[in-house]
């Protein structure tokens, strides 16, 4: 029997392919678009908030929450207001140097000695808590002395005041490691830091309950040792939104740069933000299913009618969540269309019976805006019972990344490489 045989195809204007480009095959199964524009703007926002002279950190560990580190770290590094760039690991901070970026950037955890040398030499910044730490990057610092080079290892120390997870106490046992980094030779303290637990939360209590300890230890500090440590720094996405008094030297942008919310409990009125990443896929398959057909494996779906069904060859192995299953939605032509039974690794199916235009080649929109309905990450996370956060980092390595500014295509990663 020909599939095709039996799917009504009629001519229906608005139904499109996105986006001037001529896309390649290469882009039709699956790609993420990633607006810089919108990333720009989300920046612009945010630093209308800051009192003046307040720096930003972009904070683009996870590559980026999953948009790519490189191009995002290339598109604002020119901008005044950037002072550089939050990584969570040292691979991460080289990985930005090897593309060129000059920019301060800081590994905002822990890092294990075998990069220490390397991130000196390339001027990535520490986060510093632990004393062997100190005692580690001064005896490095030693050896490339006796090599010739002649550069600090630059830090920034970590101070915990209710988070639990790493940083120094605020109290004197905090203030004596403060004291050794300042006197141990090789090292430069440039920042002191702090991490709120619960910025995000509508009571903001314990959020202000950390920045006064933060800002009391400040005080002590430079009470005690005479010693002002110049970059000073608390606030995550939810602080610069709702905590001007979070805001220091320089504020620390993750999430909200990229036009995801911290989360649900956050205020829709005290920020404009530009979701960046949308979703696509092309539809391969049309068939009709008469009633009592199972869809996908374990059957848990069986058609109660008889039903149009397409499918989508992207799965769980894209990082589109399985949790999805029989709950999530797409759109396609403009209209939702529901995911029927369970998400495969590299597949679904979705329910396009009331879509009748929706034929194979036909644009689905994973996440993004179609027409007057629109898929937002946060709504993704809600439906499929995950962190919007989560979400973004775990887009897979086989989604490739089609980044624009001003309107235009300006690169394309394939989700290993530029070009
Ligand atoms: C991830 C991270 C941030 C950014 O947090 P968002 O909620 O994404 O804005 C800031 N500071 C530290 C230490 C982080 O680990």
């Amino acid at each position: 029997m020909q599939a095709n045989e039996f799917v009504p195809r009629p001519k229906v204007e608005g139904c499109r392919q996105e986006w001037g480009m001529k896309m390649t095959d290469r882009f039709r199964r699956i790609y993420a678009k990633i607006d810089l524009d919108a990333i720009r703007k989300n920046v612009e926002n945010m630093k209308a908030k800051l009192v003046p002279g307040t720096g930003m950190m972009a904070v683009i560990k996870a590559d980026g929450y999953g948009h790519g580190a490189a191009p995002i770290a290339g598109e604002l590094e020119p901008l005044p207001e950037i002072w550089g760039f939050g990584v969570a690991t040292a691979e991460e901070a080289f990985a930005l140097r090897e593309a060129g970026i000059k920019k301060p950037i800081l590994v905002l955890g822990y890092t294990f000695p075998h990069s220490y040398e390397r991130m000196i030499r390339e001027e990535v910044r520490f986060t510093v808590f632990r004393n062997d730490t100190l005692l580690q990057l001064s005896q490095i610092g030693g050896e490339l002395a006796g090599k010739g080079v002649f550069q600090k290892a630059m830090v920034h120390i970590k101070v915990d005041t209710g988070m639990s997870r790493i940083g120094v106490g605020a109290d004197g046992g905090g203030l004596d490691f403060v004291r050794k980094a300042l006197e141990t030779d090789g090292i430069s303290v440039e920042g002191i830091f702090t991490h709120m637990a619960r910025a995000d939360e509508e009571d903001k209590s314990s959020a202000k309950k950390q920045i006064a300890l933060f800002d009391d230890f400040l005080g002590r500090i430079e009470k005690e040792t005479g010693h002002k440590i110049p970059v000073r720094h608390c606030a995550n996405s939810a602080g610069i939104f709702e905590l001007p008094e979070a805001g220091f030297d320089l504020v620390r942008a993750g999430i909200a740069l990229y036009g995801l919310w911290p989360s649900q409990e956050m205020s829709r009125e005290t920020m404009h933000l530009t979701p960046a990443l949308s979703f696509y896929s092309t539809i391969v398959y049309v068939k009709e299913i008469e009633a009592g057909t199972p869809v996908s494996y374990g059957g848990t779906f069986v058609a109660p009618k008889r039903m149009r069904v397409a499918t989508v060859p992207v799965g769980y192995g894209d990082g589109y969540p399985r949790s999805l299953s029989g709950k999530g939605f797409v759109l396609v032509c403009g209209k939702k269309a529901p995911i029927l039974g369970r998400v495969c690794m590299d597949q679904f199916m979705i329910d396009v019976t009331e879509i009748l235009e929706a034929r194979e080649g036909e644009q689905v929109t994973l996440i993004g805006r179609d027409g007057g309905e629109q898929i937002t990450m946060e709504l993704l996370g809600d439906m499929s019972g995950r962190f919007n956060y989560e979400f973004a980092c775990d887009l897979g390595k086989r989604v490739p990344r089609i980044y624009i500014k001003e309107g235009k295509v300006c690169s394309i990663s394939d989700g290993c490489q530029y070009f």
